[in-house]
């Protein structure tokens, strides 16, 4: 820790994974090597402490949108290191601009007159279209990609038609819920779907549905976070008639 004579801190919110330590990007390694605090959720891999053992490592774990108590405690704590003087990182699992509560966070740094950085990560989505070879756009076909959280603050599921591929977060719990609703807003029963949980970690599953069958991905899927993938982007790109030096691509789990 600095001396707290000095200018405040300074807030750096870092991207991690999903899964894997090293999809980390360089620049944000290289923050975590010069920090005093790290605050870290739940969806980042421990292997990351490595990368900054000098720092206080604090674990402020939250999923889900309803604990606002403990979103104002992780607001409270990075304000407070920040203006004694401390290189604070703020790692999240994923982009900390997509479903992150980065709004807030900034918000808080801003009014507290705490500078804050950000630095990107790979969002689950990307992760699990790189981990089943699925490309999210595909030429002719697939012109836009939506990201989406299934459920409502108001804890509802909602889906609605808007992207040639779009791909639903927070949705792993509501499988059943999200194909009633993927079916009703226009999706052709026979639509591709395809869920991936834990992506790039070593313990991944990746499964094939359609919007109607969707609802047998629950049991495999339970207590995991997830990704739903609907539509273009949802599909392989295997070619059964491809000469033998072409493989078919497989799901593959990452190794260990
Ligand atoms: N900022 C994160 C998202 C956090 S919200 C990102 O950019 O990825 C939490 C949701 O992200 C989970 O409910 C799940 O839908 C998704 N998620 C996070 N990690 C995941 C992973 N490894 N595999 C699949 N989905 C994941």
């Amino acid at each position: 820790m600095r001396d707290s004579s000095t200018q405040p801190g300074k807030v750096v919110f870092v991207g991690a994974g999903p899964g894997a330590a090293d999809l980390i990007t360089l620049r944000g390694l290289r923050h975590l090597a010069v920090a005093d605090v790290v605050l870290h959720d739940a969806l980042t891999d421990p292997a990351l402490r490595e990368h900054a053992p000098q720092a206080h490592w604090i674990h402020v774990g939250k999923r889900g949108y309803r604990d606002s108590t403990v979103q104002l405690e992780i607001n409270a704590l990075m304000v407070k290191h920040a203006l004694r003087g401390a290189r604070v990182v703020r790692l999240k699992g994923g982009d900390p601009s997509v479903f992150g509560r980065l709004e807030e966070e900034l918000q808080a740094l801003h009014e507290a007159g705490v500078p804050a950085e950000v630095v990107p990560g790979v969002t689950a989505a990307l992760a699990a279209a790189a981990a089943t070879q699925r490309p999210l756009t595909r030429r002719g076909s697939g012109r836009s990609v939506s990201l989406t959280t299934a459920v409502t603050q108001a804890g509802a599921v909602q889906a609605g038609r808007r992207a040639d591929t779009e791909v639903f977060y927070m949705a792993g719990q509501r499988l059943a819920e999200l194909s009633r609703r993927l079916l009703a807003a226009g999706w052709p029963a026979d639509t591709p779907v395809l869920v991936v949980s834990r992506a790039l970690w070593p313990d991944q599953i990746a499964s094939d549905h359609t919007a109607a069958t969707l609802p047998a991905a629950s049991v495999l899927h339970s207590a995991r976070p997830a990704v739903v993938t609907v539509g273009v982007g949802a599909s392989g790109v295997a070619d059964p008639s491809a000469p033998a030096e072409h493989p078919s691509v497989q799901v593959p789990a990452r190794e260990p």
